[in-house]
């Protein structure tokens, strides 16, 4: 089975056809997942895409996205619980928990992240963290959020003890990201992750072109 690698651009590139541009760099592997702006989905041609979010219904919710609404359009990946969400509109596990379990209904392929920030302690956090984990779960991504977007990626040593620990209480997919590049993300491969979850180093399509 080939690593799974999924991008992740955030909330990049900043115009339509920027998003264009990168898009047409990007070739279509049955392995590789584009989690775009969802506003640019329309410019992914037959690559892979998935979203960044989605909430857990449709109806009076200004501004959100449903599952249903990402099953109609064929995007067949979700990423929940990204530490941004967490972190900057105050996603709870209780909330993550409800969108996992409606994006499991429309089948959608999960991916839950997880990470313990600075000082925290990774088995209690994982703890909490996975409590919005569900049967079904594509894959969990084990992100430390000191690592995130910050160019000081966790040793894959490191990792691979998060790793372990995550395996052991749930049965999916296991991916590292923060701070993957082209040089550094054979290393968590080697140490046992089914993949990388990529940031910043999604949109420098050299970089991103590498890991391909
Ligand atoms: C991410 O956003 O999930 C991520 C890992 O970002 P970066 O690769 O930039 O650290």
């Amino acid at each position: 089975m080939k690593p799974l690698i999924i991008a992740n651009w955030k909330s990049n590139p900043d115009s339509f056809s920027k998003a264009k541009e990168l898009f047409s760099q990007i070739p279509k592997k049955e392995n590789v997942i584009i989690c775009p702006p969802n506003i640019y989905f329309s410019l992914g041609g037959n690559v892979n895409l998935g979203s960044q979010n989605c909430f857990f219904q449709s109806g009076a919710f200004t501004g959100e996205i449903s599952p249903e609404m990402l099953k109609s359009l064929k995007i067949n990946y979700v990423i929940l619980g990204h530490s941004e969400r967490r972190n900057y509109f105050e996603e709870t596990n209780e909330l993550i928990s409800k969108k996992v379990k409606a994006c499991l209904k429309e089948n959608l392929k999960i991916i839950l992240c997880v990470g313990e920030k600075k000082g925290e302690s990774l088995s209690s956090v994982l703890k909490k963290q996975l409590s919005s984990f569900q049967k079904g779960v594509f894959a969990v991504a084990y992100e430390p959020v000191w690592a995130i977007g910050t160019g000081q990626a966790c040793k894959s040593e490191e990792a691979e003890k998060a790793l372990k620990l995550i395996k052991k209480k749930v049965n999916c997919k296991v991916l590292y990201g923060g701070s993957v590049n082209g040089s550094n993300f054979k290393d968590y491969l080697k140490v046992g992750f089914d993949g990388v979850l990529v940031g910043g180093a999604s949109l420098k399509i050299k970089e991103f072109k590498k890991m391909l």
